[in-house]
């Protein structure tokens, strides 16, 4: 099988407060479709830890020296993000499981790498743990993948939420693409159009904020205009997807629309660009998501979607104009347009 899963059984002893979206049921989703996985005859490990030699790529060691001091304690580190005696040991394991997925992905060993953890990282800044993320996972494996010969790597962040922290990580750096599909305004208010990338990474962020209300054919036709030509261009060497689920219609956080048929069109567009620039060379990692029913359906379909020979996308019919995602694609190919081709 060329897809494998990575994940912990010790995603749940991340604890945070009763009632807070990061709730441990989250780990029970993930834990149900490893299983389910695992019945269909796939294969499932468990991460190690990630090194703090792969963690210092991307987090400063002051930062790394406060978040250990929080192991075998319960710490509030900022209005919503917490820590659980073992959260450490356990945001250890959501980075590592990144690291495994970018390493069997690079190696060969699998196409594609599908890493279910928590906390989400995409928040994280090199010195600041942020809505609900500690380490940032997809960051530490994009780091990770230069150090194995990849030069250009690129990274697709369908979260509802804007990646603050894998944007300001990489924003300087044109060997690391950051596409991020995002609501707006929003959490955490970073992400207009207009942010494009600094110094020489210069046209290597794109930003394509997205008003509430987004429907399935506003993302597709941000995929069509922006998202696909753009990595076509970049041709990366590896593809990692910040895969969040919290822009589904049932999410309780945002106010997006998307149906989960649209979680695997948007798998499906990334797997055939993986396959056309780079052997199909892909490793997703989970971000948010936080309605139960909705998470594991979207997973669910992910996953079937990557086990799956690659195939025409199959984007769900839409009969509402998608008015929010022209918006969206005018602004950014505005920004982008000294430095692609549209
Ligand atoms: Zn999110």
């Amino acid at each position: 099988m060329p897809v494998i899963l990575i994940s912990s059984e010790r995603f749940a002893e991340h604890q945070t407060p009763p009632g807070h979206p990061e709730g441990p049921e989250r780990a029970e989703v993930m834990d149900a479709v490893a299983a389910q996985w695992r019945k269909l005859g796939g294969e499932v490990v468990a991460p190690r830890q990630a090194t703090r030699e792969q963690l210092a790529r991307v987090h400063d060691a002051d930062y790394l020296r406060r978040i250990s001091e929080t192991a075998g304690r319960a710490v509030a580190l900022d209005q919503d993000t917490y820590t659980s005696p073992d959260s450490y040991e356990v945001a250890l394991l959501a980075a590592g499981a990144a690291i495994d997925a970018i390493e069997r992905v690079m190696g060969g060993s699998h196409k594609v790498a599908l890493a279910l953890v928590r906390p989400p990282g995409h928040h994280a800044e090199r010195h600041r743990a942020m809505g609900f993320c500690l380490f940032n996972n997809v960051a530490v494996a994009a780091a990770h993948a230069r150090t194995l010969g990849a030069e250009r790597v690129a990274i697709v962040d369908f979260d509802v939420h804007h990646g603050n922290g894998t944007q300001h990580q990489f924003e300087d750096d044109p060997s690391v693409l950051y596409v991020s599909l995002h609501q707006w305004p929003y959490y955490p208010g970073t992400g207009a159009s207009a942010e494009t990338g600094v110094g020489a990474g210069r046209g290597f962020t794109v930003n394509l904020p997205l008003e509430a209300g987004a429907v399935d054919a506003d993302y597709r036709l941000v995929f069509d205009e922006v998202v696909v030509p753009v990595l076509r261009q970049f041709k990366p060497d590896v593809l990692l997807v910040s895969a969040g689920f919290d822009a589904h219609e049932r999410d309780p956080l945002a106010n997006m629309r998307l149906t989960t048929a649209s979680f695997g069109a948007m798998t499906s567009e990334l797997g055939r660009l993986a396959e056309e620039c780079c052997q199909g060379r892909m490793a997703l990692v989970t971000e948010g998501g936080y309605d139960l029913r909705a998470l594991a359906a979207s997973l669910d379909t992910v996953v079937k979607v990557l086990a799956s020979p690659i195939s025409e996308p199959q984007w769900p019919k839409s009969d509402v104009a998608p008015a929010r995602g022209r918006a969206s694609a005018d602004a950014a190919k505005q920004a982008l347009a000294p430095f692609w081709g549209f």
